[in-house]
């Protein structure tokens, strides 16, 4: 084996470089894992472009990876050699009470990310506290797992929002992660699943994944479509985080009805007229990471319950790193989950 790997480094805006590094050896409670597929996010989307408020150059991107263990790090058990694993990008403190209940994202010391603020999995071979792995049923593929957080997440805004059979539910924003939030909207039992965006790719697989109604935003008012089903939904998900679109959620939801904060915002969400939770009795609820839930999704997939590989539209080599993030960012109608293979 070589004592070097490729890793994707963002040197800053729009400057991504692929270079050879050292391959680093585990620490004590660390594995060594060798990459098979690496997740391509919106949220890299955001940190390559400067705009993330936790990341900053140089940086190793890529908070959605998954592989095999090659190396153990002291007190690591040896039969975890050759796993195949999917590993969570928080990394906590190990001790505050919402590490200890495995929600490393809401750790007391703050948060600390792979691939946003410490070196990620863009890479063929990076070190992983063994605390943060799951491992991947056999009849699973490592590309599905790649495909990260939106996978785990969705089910985090699902089980947040308490989705119960007979619920209408409507899902604002067409992201890769809404098109597992209807999947796992229609296993929970939902009378009607509605999404509204505006990309045509992703609505008819809204529809293939079980959508009762696809609005394209752009055509027909969201609103409008609601008031004129004579019924109101009692969940409504924000997937796009504008202030406009979780007013808009709020306007529709029908009285004690939930609305769940899942689109990440790029700043303070203003000007919305939050008296309607008062008038209504809406519960608003929020959610960003699950680090506890990787092993039911990975349930799901392997029983054939959650489909994702229709969702990964494009597949990269990690060499071509630059050329790609410069196709998603010029395709975005074409693009709806790209991720990194790696051999
Ligand atoms: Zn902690
Ligand atoms: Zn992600």
């Amino acid at each position: 084996m070589s004592s070097t790997c490729r890793a994707v480094v963002w040197k800053g805006k729009g400057h991504l470089e692929v270079v050879e590094r050292q391959i680093p050896k585990p620490d004590p409670k660390m594995v060594l894992l060798k990459v098979r597929a690496a997740g391509i996010c919106g949220t890299d989307l955001h940190i390559l472009s400067g705009t993330h408020p936790h990341a900053h150059p140089p940086l190793v991107p890529g908070h959605e990876f998954a592989g095999e263990v090659y190396k153990i790090g002291k007190g690591v058990d040896k039969k975890l050699i050759g796993a195949r694993v999917g590993s969570d990008s928080y990394v906590g403190c190990g001790e505050c009470m919402y590490c200890r209940s495995k929600k490393t994202q809401l750790c007391e010391k703050g948060t600390r990310e792979l691939g946003v603020n410490i070196d990620g999995g863009w890479t063929e071979y990076l070190t992983v506290p063994v605390e943060n792995l799951y491992l991947i049923p056999e009849n699973v593929d490592f590309t599905d797992v790649g495909a990260g957080c939106i996978l785990n997440c969705p089910m985090a805004a699902v089980e947040s929002v308490k989705i119960n059979p007979s619920d209408m539910v409507v899902i604002i924003g067409d992201g890769p992660s809404s098109l597992v939030m209807i999947q796992l909207a229609r296993l929970k039992g939902a009378s009607k699943v509605i999404i509204a965006g505006h990309r045509e790719r992703r609505l008819s697989l809204a529809l293939e994944f079980g959508a009762d109604h696809v609005i394209n935003t752009y055509e027909n008012d969201l609103i409008e479509f609601i008031s004129e089903l004579g019924s109101a939904p009692q969940v409504v998900i924000d997937a796009v985080g504008k202030a406009e679109t979780v007013g808009m959620a709020l306007t529709i939801a029908e009285r004690e009805g939930r609305v769940h904060l899942f689109g990440l915002p790029e700043g303070p969400l203003n000007n919305i007229s939050m008296d309607i939770l008062l008038w209504k009795e809406i519960t608003l609820t929020g959610s960003t990471g699950a680090p506890g839930l990787w092993p039911p999704v990975m349930e799901l997939l392997s029983r054939g319950y959650l489909k994702v590989a229709p969702i990964i539209s494009h597949r990269f080599r990690i060499e071509e790193a630059p050329k790609a993030i410069e196709f998603i960012n010029d395709n975005p109608k074409q693009v709806i989950k790209a991720i990194f293979e790696m051999q």
